[in-house]
């Protein structure tokens, strides 16, 4: 086999990439990763991580990551740190290029992930995992018995409150319309728990805290009146979408509505022979770091597969 050339590559190193690329490399495929631009994937932005199996006490989520490539390695999986900047599935071997270089492969698993949306200000990317969280299932736990706010007004903000309510003493849900785009029977589910609240017309324009500390308060603006103030609270989720990263694939593959890569129910194979998808980027509704090794797994044993049927 020339330079360049792989049975598999797998694009992206979250738990969904890194999982195809350990049971790619043990079923002896010899898989080349692309980690792209945030090695290791959203996991890699927050802190502990307490409800993966296997970590009783909890475990940080770069490091969880860091073992998952180190398992990958061990059993000789490629890992480069270089971003995928175009792809050629038309015909086989597809082609994928990062910038200069171009790699060729008789399969290719895409586990780009997606990217939670943020509000852009300073203060956030600072605060981020200090009292600042895109993801209430990983860090809800820490806010037991605290006041904390949710930034959103789509079933997500509801669903993210609801679930905070298990911990936190009050959860507001701040929204910058004075409408929630959420479903009826979500809206039923916040206007029934006593411990959400509501604060409408509203928007962040910063985040008040220290890296050590954590956050005290929000500096809110009601866009109707423009007034400011300080409003104290101890943790920030922000519940305001998710993008899925497959700019690259547009056109290549086939995408829901939103973007997402479609597989046929049940597998990770992708409108493209060949070609399969595993994690977030073909989820929109579980996101967990679990289901994404789950999927990434099959994506290996689909692409096994499909390589035996070819005589590959
Ligand atoms: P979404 O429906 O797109 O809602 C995003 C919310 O964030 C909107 O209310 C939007 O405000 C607000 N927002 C966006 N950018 C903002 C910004 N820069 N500053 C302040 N607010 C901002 O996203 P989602 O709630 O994550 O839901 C995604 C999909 O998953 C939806 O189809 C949803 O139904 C589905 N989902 C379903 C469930 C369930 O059924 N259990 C749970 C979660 C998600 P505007 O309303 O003003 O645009």
């Amino acid at each position: 086999m020339a330079d360049n050339s792989y049975k598999v590559i797998i694009i992206g190193s979250g738990p969904g990439g890194l999982t195809a690329a350990i049971y790619a490399s043990r079923a002896d495929l010899a898989p080349l990763v692309l980690e792209g631009q945030q090695p290791g994937g959203q996991l890699t932005i927050t802190t502990e991580v307490d409800n993966y199996p296997g970590f009783p006490e909890g475990i940080m989520g770069p490091e969880l990551m860091s073992q998952f490539r180190v398992q990958a390695q061990r059993f000789g999986a490629t890992v480069l740190q270089k971003e995928v900047t175009e792809v050629d599935f038309s015909r086989r071997p597809f082609k994928v290029t990062c910038g200069g270089e171009i790699y060729t492969c008789e399969t290719v698993i895409v586990a780009t992930g997606a990217s939670a949306q943020f509000l852009g200000l300073e203060s956030e990317k600072r605060l981020m995992g200090r009292g600042v969280s895109a993801c209430a299932t990983c860090d809800g736990f820490f806010y037991r018995g605290k006041k904390i706010a949710v930034v959103g007004g789509g079933d997500s903000a509801i669903e993210e409150a609801t679930f905070l309510t298990k911990f936190a003493d009050k959860v507001t849900i701040i929204h910058r319309r004075d409408e929630l785009r959420a479903s009826k029977i979500m809206r039923k589910k916040a206007a029934d728990n006593p411990k959400v609240d509501f604060l409408w017309d509203t928007i962040v324009v910063d985040i008040l805290g220290e890296t050590e500390a954590g956050i005290r308060a929000l500096k809110i603006r009601n866009v109707k009146t423009g007034k400011e103030s300080e409003f104290p609270i101890e943790g920030l989720f922000l519940a305001i979408g998710h993008t899925p990263n497959t700019k690259v694939f547009v056109g290549k593959l086939r995408t829901d509505e939103k973007g997402y890569i479609v597989t046929e129910p049940g597998s990770t194979r992708t409108s493209v022979p060949g070609v399969f998808a595993c994690g977030d980027v073909q989820d929109h509704y579980y996101r967990q770091a679990i289901t994404a090794a789950g999927s990434g797994c099959m994506a290996a044993i689909d692409a096994e597969r499909f390589l035996e049927a070819q005589g590959s």
